[in-house]
């Protein structure tokens, strides 16, 4: 399949839409990440995402629309929810609802609830609103690859597997959807994202957090988010996070790199961009200012992206304080890590 790779125009989203109508994979940017969309009430297409994807099929979608009454034929909508929407929406905000039976079983891997959200990207919501249709859209990568975050991404992970990308420039926060669970008997954050759990709380009152998003499942521990079973988020390399006081992780990360080169390994540090001049011998990956963890939102799954580029095989990361945005950068740092932390007093 010859896949194009188009900018946003009137022309090329209503090809766009008139390929979604027909059942064909189409990519297209949204705030968070780019998303594989597929009319989502059409099974066919739909398992043409999982695909494409390499996607294991117990890992639900998310159904993304651009008008609240689109919700009639998807799911159940309670008080919460509306309030939630009232406050988040269109934005970076995925709300799992009891579903509908109109709602195919391969987008929600069968259970018996379905992940909605309205995105706000001028794009996407051109998108959806010229098609019309409710959009099946998980993240645009190979399954098992950083989110994509710039067409260039998708195209790298999909040539030749879906008819059409559209390119609307880079994502702006950089990071998946938060994702919180009305399902439940108390809401729940699945997965922590641009919306935070203080913002949450400030309309809702108190969400839990699932247990697993800073630390890998524990043996026997069921996924409330299927996703987060997954080894995700991961680029080639090994790579280590290094926590501690601030000038004891440069001096460490300093030490380690210098290690693993010695051990003839393709070695690189993910630093601040304050620490870049400290590290410029230790092959330096700017993820952003120490205080802005939205800058380091925003570049992560990039930087990953371009440590595969350049074949790292062994990667050293500061780490952001787990707390607003940056409980979402680290939970993704730390699966991108498979949760390998050292303290930094431990190495020098
Ligand atoms: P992605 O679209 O790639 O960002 O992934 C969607 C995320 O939402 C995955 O982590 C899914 O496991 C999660 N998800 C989607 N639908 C549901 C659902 N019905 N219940 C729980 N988690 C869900
Ligand atoms: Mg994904």
């Amino acid at each position: 399949m010859n896949t194009q790779l188009l900018p946003a125009t009137d022309e090329s989203l209503a090809l766009a839409a008139r390929l979604l109508a027909e059942g064909q994979l189409v990519a297209f940017p949204t705030e968070t990440v780019y998303g594989l969309g597929a009319h989502a009430l059409d099974a066919e297409a739909v398992r043409g995402i999982f695909a494409a994807k390499g996607r294991p099929a117990d890992n639900p979608l998310i159904v993304h629309i651009h008008d609240r009454s689109q919700l009639n034929g998807i799911c159940e909508v309670n008080d919460t929810a509306i309030r939630l929407m009232d406050a988040f929406w269109p934005g970076p905000l995925t709300i799992i609802l009891p579903r509908k039976a109109a709602v195919p079983d391969v987008v929600t891997a069968n259970l018996d609830t379905v992940a909605v959200r309205m995105p706000s990207h001028p794009v996407a919501m051109a998108l959806l609103a010229a098609c019309n249709l409710p959009i099946a859209a998980p993240s645009a990568n190979r399954s098992g690859k950083p989110s994509p975050t710039a067409a260039q991404h998708v195209f790298d992970d999909m040539d030749g597997r879906i008819r059409l990308i559209i390119d609307g420039g880079e994502s702006d926060v950089g990071l998946e959807s938060t994702v919180i669970s009305l399902a439940g008997e108390k809401p729940c954050i699945l997965r922590p994202g641009g919306v935070t759990k203080a913002m949450l709380e400030a309309v809702i009152g108190e969400v839990d957090l699932a247990g697993s998003i800073l630390r890998p499942l524990e043996k026997g521990e069921k996924a409330l988010s299927p996703g987060m079973m997954y080894r995700h988020y991961s680029p080639d390399g090994q790579v280590t996070l290094i926590e501690g006081e601030e000038s004891q992780v440069v001096e460490a990360l300093r030490r380690l790199h210098t290690h693993a080169e010695g051990e003839g390994h393709r070695a690189c540090v993910m630093c601040f961009t304050e620490h870049v001049e400290a590290l410029k011998d230790c092959h330096p990956h700017d993820i952003g200012h120490k205080d802005d963890p939205s800058e380091v939102a925003h570049r992560l799954f990039a930087t990953l992206r371009e440590l595969d580029d350049e074949k790292m095989d062994v990667i050293f990361s500061e780490v952001v304080p787990p707390e607003g945005v940056g409980l979402a950068v680290m939970n993704r740092l730390g699966r991108a890590a498979a949760f390998r932390t050292v303290n930094a007093a431990e190495i020098l």
